[in-house]
């Protein structure tokens, strides 16, 4: 479908969407949620709508932003047989009107999740999102846009307590799925106690998972009017027993309203042109400092400085879902193959002694970085030659589009948003941003990582070009942006004269 542009500055009555998230950048983060909840309502108003955004105001929101913070309204929110104070602030961040949700006793704690009342936190939450629509004038919209498990109840509460009071009527919620594993589940207690469902049997019925336990997503799921997720081979995986973590009959109960669309990343802050954190900068027309970024790394990391050696980087949580079983399997092999590895990252503990144990073992051709570095990782993207990702499972993942953008030839097995995002490479046409593999296996990921070894051995044009068709690749968010709107229209046809397609 063609782009999607607003008509006339001269509207004025704009669609309205009120992004719900447990998180988001720059205010709080703890994953990639965080950073599709900072950037997509930025790139949404681009594109001529009005997007507020919503979130607890917990602890650990940055005093810089706290202390900008305006007191807009206090109200009660019935949470079941008791009603509990909620204060509401207001910011205006980059052109984006932020709403923060304040009870000290639920949000002013040493984190952000992992709390014995987790399900309580959240469910007060979704209410007061609920309240909030209904109290305050300026958050009447058009569409609630919810996210993970967190916000999942916002669509049951609205239809149960709020469809006859005028300004909720007709809000309609879109639910986006950042990773389908965390689902919020809690004992059935809460029904009655914190909910407030246990009259409504509709609810109850969605709720149930086995005999005790009930869980938000699922009920999110089934009440929503669109559901998307965070790449289009994820949508459909996800209707699967293998990626469907027990939810995919219903997903493919609803699959005609679920959708993927893959994230962006900033590509002003992942730019190699002028990326202040690394050592040369470099572009597409000119790609010579990459060399130079690459014998830097190897000088900081201890490694052999030899531009013939491929540099094979992994940035990433250290877990099975990265499939970092496969590399600890190949390590030996690749050794003797005679290339590097750098590794940054943290997580399970026998796979950071793996890597510890394979860089005290080839000082000059693993480095182990057990930590979370922000700045190293940036040098590691720009100085590497190949990204190796085999992921079990990935919704979208953010680090082999980053790694595309500094020319860093990803390897990735081909499932979620890996699949949708790395375009395999075909010598005969010369196509392709990166190299591919299909099953979960070592030795196949192995083999064709020496594929793209023995490219980079003996084709340097190829390699080159190669490099050049990744850095290309397009990866904003105002790509995104557009599919979201899309989205959005289908659910509120009367503004799509405004945004016409051209
Ligand atoms: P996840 O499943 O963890 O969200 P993504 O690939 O979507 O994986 O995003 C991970 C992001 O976090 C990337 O931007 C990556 O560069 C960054 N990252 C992960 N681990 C580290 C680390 N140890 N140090 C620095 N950055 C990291």
């Amino acid at each position: 479908m063609s782009m999607v542009e607003r008509t006339s500055t001269k509207q004025t009555k704009k669609l309205h969407v009120l992004c719900a998230t447990p998180e988001c950048v720059p205010f709080v983060k703890t994953g990639g949620l965080a950073d599709v909840a900072g950037a997509l309502p930025r790139a949404l108003k681009r594109l001529g709508t009005r997007v507020s955004v919503i979130l607890p105001k917990y602890s650990a929101i940055p005093w810089e932003y706290v202390s900008k913070m305006e007191h807009i309204a206090e109200f009660y929110v019935p949470l079941s047989w008791r009603y509990e104070y909620c204060g509401l602030e207001k910011l205006r961040y980059k052109g984006v009107e932020y709403y923060f949700i304040d009870n000290e006793h639920y949000f002013k704690r040493d984190g952000i999740y992992g709390f014995f009342d987790d399900g309580e936190r959240f469910a007060f939450f979704s209410k007061a999102i609920c309240e909030a629509i209904n109290y305050i004038g300026e958050l009447r919209c058009d569409i609630i846009h919810c996210n993970d498990w967190q916000t999942a109840l916002v669509p049951v509460f609205l239809h149960e307590f709020y469809h006859e009071i005028p300004s909720c009527r007709n809000v309609r919620v879109t639910f986006t799925i950042h990773n389908l594993k965390f689902q919020g589940q809690f004992g059935d207690q809460m029904i009655g106690d914190v909910l407030g469902l246990a009259g409504k049997p509709n609810a109850v019925r969605q709720l149930y998972i086995d005999r005790e336990s009930i869980n938000f997503m699922q009920a999110g799921l089934c009440y929503a009017d669109r559901i998307t997720t965070v790449s289009p081979s994820y949508a459909g995986e996800i209707q699967m027993p293998f990626y469907g973590e027990g939810l995919d009959g219903l997903l493919r109960r609803r699959s005609c309203i679920v959708r993927g669309i893959l994230n962006g990343i900033d590509v002003e802050l992942w730019n190699p042109k002028n990326d202040k954190l690394i050592h040369s900068r470099y572009s597409i027309q000119d790609l010579s400092g990459k060399a130079r970024n690459k014998a830097h790394l190897q000088q900081e990391l201890g490694l052999d400085v030899d531009p013939t050696r491929p540099l094979i980087a992994l940035i990433g949580r250290l877990t099975a879902q990265k499939g970092i079983g496969l590399v600890t399997y190949a390590m030996n092999y690749l050794m003797q193959r005679g290339v590097q590895v750098v590794v940054l990252g943290t997580g399970e503990k026998e796979y950071e002694d793996s890597f510890r144990y394979f860089a005290a073992t080839y000082p000059r051709q693993v480095s182990a970085c057990i930590t979370f570095d922000n700045a190293l990782s940036h040098r590691i993207y720009a100085g590497a030659d190949i990204f190796l990702m085999p992921s079990v499972f990935e919704p979208c993942g953010l680090s082999q589009l980053i790694s595309m953008r500094y020319g860093t030839i990803p390897v990735v097995r081909e499932t979620g948003g890996l699949r949708d995002s790395v375009i395999p490479y075909n010598k005969y046409t010369q196509e392709g941003t990166g190299f591919r593999f299909c099953n979960i296996n070592a030795d196949e990921m192995t083999r064709i990582l020496m594929d793209a070894c023995e490219l980079y051995w003996t084709d340097k044009k190829a390699w080159t070009e190669l490099q050049k068709r990744a850095m290309r690749a397009n990866f904003s968010w105002s790509r995104a942006a557009h599919e979201y709107l899309r989205v959005y229209l289908q659910l509120c046809p009367e503004y799509t004269n405004i945004y016409v397609k051209r």
